[in-house]
């Protein structure tokens, strides 16, 4: 491949794996763990003509498949088509499920419950009716795991998603993200005054969240709660109390200052975030 075809749409990218033929190239080189010669690769997939795999083959070759010393291998976009496959979200229709959470609402004490529905998770609590959290996660994620793995998944995923997109990194295209303090947002909880958007440069892709899931990887609030005998990397994060959002409140609007104030058996952490989301901790 030279430099002028790097660039190719997504259209023709696309459509380029547009055919069971080349997927079936993708699969059997993602299995392979080595570089195949051709005749060992057109052995592993299903095509008896020769010149109809090679044709096929070729359309790959470039922006999906490399050649290195006559032998066939992934490129990284090769492999992550084959992530998409298997994470599953360009093939499989998941069916809405709800599951019973081991966790409870910090506000009421009911168990909260998720629900999964066309590839997004929404914590919520009935009673209070209130959605806690929604977030986007791809099918694979519920394979070979048991409902009581389920949550500690939910977690971890929507921690981390936020954790990347908070340290610049967008999930979905790898560009470039921004974080600002946003006082408006349709996620926001009924008296929520202040909450955390990072969007993305490249592809627009957002995520938002309370200060508190912002301030949950800050070394002095993980620091404070250590202290109080919980450890932040085992723990349920819905269930942290102080985490619910009413902890939280403008306290300048010009330039743009929140304040979160974290409790934790009568003492308080207070934290504040700048326009540029850099974080003071207050004596
Ligand atoms: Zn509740
Ligand atoms: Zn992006």
């Amino acid at each position: 491949m030279d430099a002028d075809e790097r660039e190719v749409s997504p259209e023709q990218a696309f459509s380029l794996l547009g055919n069971d033929t080349r997927i079936g190239i993708i699969q059997a080189l993602w299995k392979a763990d080595e570089p195949l010669s051709f005749s060992d690769l057109h052995d592993r997939v299903e095509i008896r003509d020769s010149g109809q795999f090679n044709y096929h083959l070729n359309k790959l070759v470039g922006l999906f498949v490399r050649q290195v010393d006559g032998k066939y291998e992934l490129t990284f976009a090769g492999s992550q088509v084959i992530g998409a496959i298997l994470s599953g979200t360009y093939t499989q229709r998941a069916e809405t499920e709800r599951f019973e959470l081991d966790a409870n609402c910090p506000d009421c004490g009911t168990e909260l419950t998720a629900t999964y529905e066309e590839e997004r998770v929404t914590i919520r609590c009935e009673t209070c009716d209130e959605d806690r959290s929604t977030f986007g996660l791809p099918p694979g994620a519920f394979e070979g795991r048991d409902e009581s793995e389920l949550q500690r998944t939910f977690e971890r995923w929507l921690l981390n998603v936020f954790s990347l997109m908070a340290d610049g990194v967008c999930l979905r295209c790898s560009g470039k993200t921004i974080g600002s303090l946003i006082t408006e947002s349709e996620y926001f909880y009924s008296n929520q005054e202040v909450g955390i958007e990072f969007v993305c440069e490249r592809c627009g892709d957002r995520a938002s969240g309370n200060l508190g899931t912002y301030l949950l990887r800050h070394p002095a609030v993980v620091a404070f709660h250590y202290d109080h005998g919980i450890d932040l990397t085992k723990a349920t994060v819905w269930e942290l109390e102080w985490l619910s959002g009413d902890n939280e409140r403008l306290v300048s609007e010009a330039p743009l200052v929140a304040e979160c104030v974290v409790t934790l058996d009568g003492d308080e952490l207070t934290l504040t975030v700048d326009e540029e989301l850099a974080v003071h901790v207050e004596d």
